[in-house]
């Protein structure tokens, strides 16, 4: 936390600009050695907090680069500290000669995450923040950026907060009324309490159930494309990424095998799961072989099951269908501007699934099928204004220990035990709810969260 530290905060990729961040008590002195402004009374030095100057990057006679400075003085920046980031071109092997300078200074090379852990660190937000942040930066699409806004802006602490205090004063009420009797009368105090903690169980309940809409937010409706040869799942699949709204994300350190499709469909995304599976052969199930193939459909949020409508059903429709059961199912009836043959009433009787017609040769028919999927994933369309949505699993699990430990305060009371029998279940829900927030979290798991950050953020 003493030293100064640096990365370069844009992507690794060729670009008009590229930032590199400078972060510590000698960030302003280092950033001074390196920079000639133009205007000789503005060296960095001397300027006062967010004040930018235009000038070069240049040491022993050798000129990097012109360059923007950006003066940010402790304590109004993003990690407390000193911070000064200087815009300059964004080539990449520009900005690594610039960042080799810098560290040759004497500063060092900040770890993924290293400035928002400053920020946590020296308390300007909290790990549900700071979480935040990261979900923000990873966002896939529009719900999953309102939820982390809504987050960094410290929605999740407030209610953290709100509930820990709560938990704190009760068992501050029980510690005086043990030492103090005669001040403190604890004759109706386990009603009360119980009337409380019911109230914080029912707020923990809607976190904790937030979580599965968190997790679709965050990481997509896990989908998956099944459906006889010839069916029309490649043509289905590609109508749907042909959408200007559709991105295809090829996520960093896969390999083809896993690369990850994502479908944005109003805020939404749809995450096809195996799709190099249906590009190279015409029959997942087939390909994959029947167990894997009951893997991947049991792993799925969604299964969109292809069926041509211009031939009636055969017994390769009816071997999917047989996998099909107790899963959320969408039977597409693709080939609808031809005659449509199919058997509709059929398949509704033969599992649970809704159906929607459609051409994706004519690129017909989304419509209904994105509204039947906001129908079946969203039934209390997504609100941003006063639902805050769990994203992370680890919050998850920290919800339900504090859910356990809630749950025995109430059978405590029921047991007409004693006080200071709640207050070791109050004590342990006050403690698993702050690690939410970050307090009482162990250092290494406080460095495992932000080494999933991002370098330079
Ligand atoms: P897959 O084997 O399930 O991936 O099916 P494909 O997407 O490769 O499609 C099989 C054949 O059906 C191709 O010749 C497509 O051009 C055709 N096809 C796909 N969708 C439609 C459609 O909506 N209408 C018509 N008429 N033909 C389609």
């Amino acid at each position: 936390m003493n030293d100064t530290i640096a990365a370069i905060a844009t992507g690794m990729g060729n670009s008009g600009i590229g930032i590199i961040r400078i972060s510590g008590k000698r960030a302003i002195e280092i950033a001074d050695k390196i920079f000639v402004p133009k205007n000789e009374n503005k060296k960095i030095i001397n300027m006062s907090s967010y004040t930018a100057a235009y000038g070069i990057i240049s040491y022993n006679n050798e000129v990097y680069d012109e360059a923007i400075a950006l003066v940010m003085r402790a304590p109004h920046t993003y990690t407390k500290e000193d911070v000064v980031e200087l815009d300059c071109h964004g080539g990449i092997t520009l900005l690594k000669r610039i960042f080799e300078l810098i560290i040759n200074l004497g500063v060092r090379p900040a770890d993924p995450g290293e400035f928002t852990k400053r920020a946590f660190l020296n308390g300007r937000i909290d790990m549900s923040q700071a979480e935040a942040v990261m979900d923000l930066i990873h966002a896939k699409n529009e719900s999953a950026i309102k939820a982390s806004v809504k987050k960094i802006q410290g929605s999740l602490r407030t209610v953290i907060t709100d509930m820990r205090e709560k938990i704190l004063y009760n068992i501050a009420y029980i510690e005086s009324a043990l030492d103090d009797p005669e001040n403190y009368s604890l004759d109706e105090f386990p009603h009360e309490l119980k009337g409380v903690v019911e109230n914080l169980l029912i707020t923990v309940n809607k976190l904790i159930e937030s979580s599965a809409d968190g997790r679709l937010i965050n990481e997509g409706i896990r989908t998956v494309i099944v459906g006889k040869p010839n069916a029309g799942k490649s043509s289905v699949l590609n109508m749907l990424l042909d959408e200007d709204r559709a991105i295809v994300t090829d996520i960093e350190g896969t390999t083809r095998d896993t690369l990850e499709e994502y479908i944005n469909i109003d805020g939404i995304s749809l995450n096809i799961v195996d799709t190099a599976g249906i590009r190279d052969t015409k029959d997942v199930v087939e390909k994959i072989g029947v167990d894997k193939a009951i893997d991947t459909i049991n792993d799925a949020d969604l299964i969109l099951y292809i069926v041509d409508g211009s031939v009636p059903l055969n017994e390769n429709d009816q071997t999917i269908m047989d996998k099909l059961h107790g899963k959320k199912v969408i039977t597409i009836i693709n080939k609808n501007d031809m005659n449509v043959v199919v058997d509709k009433l059929w398949i509704s009787k033969n599992f649970d699934t809704k159906i929607v017609e459609l051409s994706a040769k004519e690129k017909t028919g989304k419509d209904e099928l994105y509204s039947i999927l906001k129908e079946m994933f969203f039934k209390n369309e997504l609100s941003y204004n006063d639902e805050i949505y769990i994203t992370s699993l680890r919050h998850k699990n920290l919800l339900l220990d504090t859910r356990d430990s809630l749950n025995k305060v109430i059978e405590s009371i029921n047991l007409n035990m004693g006080e200071d029998f709640f207050t070791i279940d109050l004590m342990s829900a006050y403690t698993s709810l702050g690690k939410i927030i970050g307090e009482e979290l162990e250092d290494d798991l406080v460095n495992k969260i932000f080494a999933e950050f991002c370098m330079g953020k």
